[in-house]
């Protein structure tokens, strides 16, 4: 009978191998002005990409530049959070790799 050995994944490798395009001036995510704290923190927890920062006192913050274009924000920050969020232009944003 064979065991199956665990496998490790270190996500912050394979993000690292991406590369980014970053539209400087034109970002594809636009905030709300005044977002809503609770739900902040929740993109806080799931973009996948971290990019969603509130630490204590600090003011909430995004930095779209390792944006991954997943989507996800835009679906539960809709309103409250997000203003706008489109794809950025051709040949900007994120090119996956693949090791
Ligand atoms: S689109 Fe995805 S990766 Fe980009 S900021 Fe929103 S949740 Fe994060």
């Amino acid at each position: 009978m064979s065991t199956l050995k665990p496998i490790t994944v270190n996500v912050d490798a394979y993000l690292g191998l991406n590369k980014y395009e970053v539209d400087e001036g034109n970002p594809h995510i636009e905030v709300a002005p005044e977002p809503e704290t609770e739900l902040f923190k929740e993109l806080v927890r799931i973009c996948p990409a971290g990019l969603y920062k509130m630490d204590g006192d600090q003011p909430m913050s995004v930095d779209f530049a390792g944006c991954l274009e997943c989507g996800t924000c835009r679906i539960v920050g809709a309103g409250a959070i997000i203003a706008s969020w489109r794809y950025p232009s051709a040949t900007m944003g994120i090119e996956y790799r693949y090791g």
